[in-house]
């Protein structure tokens, strides 16, 4: 495995940070998780269109430019061939003695690397999965997508120990996204999912599922969830780059609509695989 760290393309055991690193430090950094089918990056200009705002709500400079994310990414793709993958990309303030406000001069620390893509599962495309409510104990500002995860982890966690997969937050009696994914729902025959502001990450996921149902004429409504729709839904969905559109067939230990993953889904998938399928074409 080469990753790239500051300007190299080094062995995994070769790239080292400071321990004075901010993001090890403070969590003081953010990233980008870009999916890769066919040697192609899915939505390359959202998923640098998101990093941008997220180093720039952070005050982070932006280390390079977009032909220079694309240059790298290119070079690290090529360096760490393989089938589906995902390329991880993590930009942190900088190596600075500790001290909460910024240091006057620093240079961001910039890491990249490639992680393979595990297809979901037949049993779980056949079945679905479970899924957790839990109280939202994470920061005003998750539109950003800040490496500082541990509301995040500790849901996740707290999902996988009562035997589900995922997590739902809930933050003010609205159901807003999962730990590391956005959230749908069926009702009435309509998918909604709820706006994009500051209380969830705008998934490039959720808005390519958005355009592809809309452009199939599949009525969606972007709008508010409260918790208590969520046991009534026909259908509830989790989106994510690596997880795709995962089907949740049970909630807090309820069957979701018929216990089974459901027709709307079975059509937003299908619309999804084609989409990749011809992203692979284009290869
Ligand atoms: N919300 C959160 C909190 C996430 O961590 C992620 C995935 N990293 C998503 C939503 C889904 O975003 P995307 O579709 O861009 O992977």
């Amino acid at each position: 495995k080469i990753i790239y760290l500051n300007g190299e393309f080094l062995p995994e055991e070769g790239a080292r940070v400071s321990v004075l690193d901010r993001g090890f430090l403070f969590g003081d950094g953010v990233y980008e998780v870009i999916p890769v089918f066919g040697g192609r990056p899915l939505r390359l200009a959202e998923h640098l269109d998101r990093l941008a705002h997220s180093l720039a709500e952070t005050r982070i400079p932006d280390p390079l430019s977009r032909q220079g994310w694309t240059a790298l990414f290119d070079e690290l793709l090529s360096h760490n061939p393989g089938g589906d993958r995902s390329i991880y990309v993590q930009v942190t303030r900088g190596v600075a003695p500790r001290e909460h406000a910024f240091p006057e001069a620093i240079t961001p620390t910039v890491m990249a690397m490639v992680n393979p893509i595990r297809p979901l599962g037949d049993q779980v495309l056949a079945q679905g999965v479970a899924a957790v409510v839990i109280p939202d104990h994470r920061w005003a500002r998750c539109d950003i997508k800040a490496i500082t995860l541990l509301a995040n982890v500790l849901a996740r966690q707290e999902a996988v120990d009562s035997g589900a997969t995922e997590a739902i937050l809930v933050r003010n009696g609205l159901a807003t996204e999962g730990a590391a994914s956005n959230l749908f729902l069926v009702a009435d025959g309509v998918i909604v999912t709820p706006p994009k502001d500051h209380s969830l990450l705008g998934g490039i996921t959720r808005d390519l599922v958005v355009e592809l149902a809309e452009a199939n004429g599949l009525p969606v409504m972007e709008t508010r969830i409260p918790e208590d729709s969520l046991q009534g839904a026909e259908e509830i969905w989790l989106t994510s780059s690596t997880r795709e559109i995962l089907p949740v067939t049970r909630l807090d230990g309820r069957r979701v609509g018929h216990g089974q993953p459901g027709p709307v889904w079975q059509r937003v998938h299908a619309l999804y695989q084609d989409y990749k399928a011809h992203l692979r074409q284009e290869a």
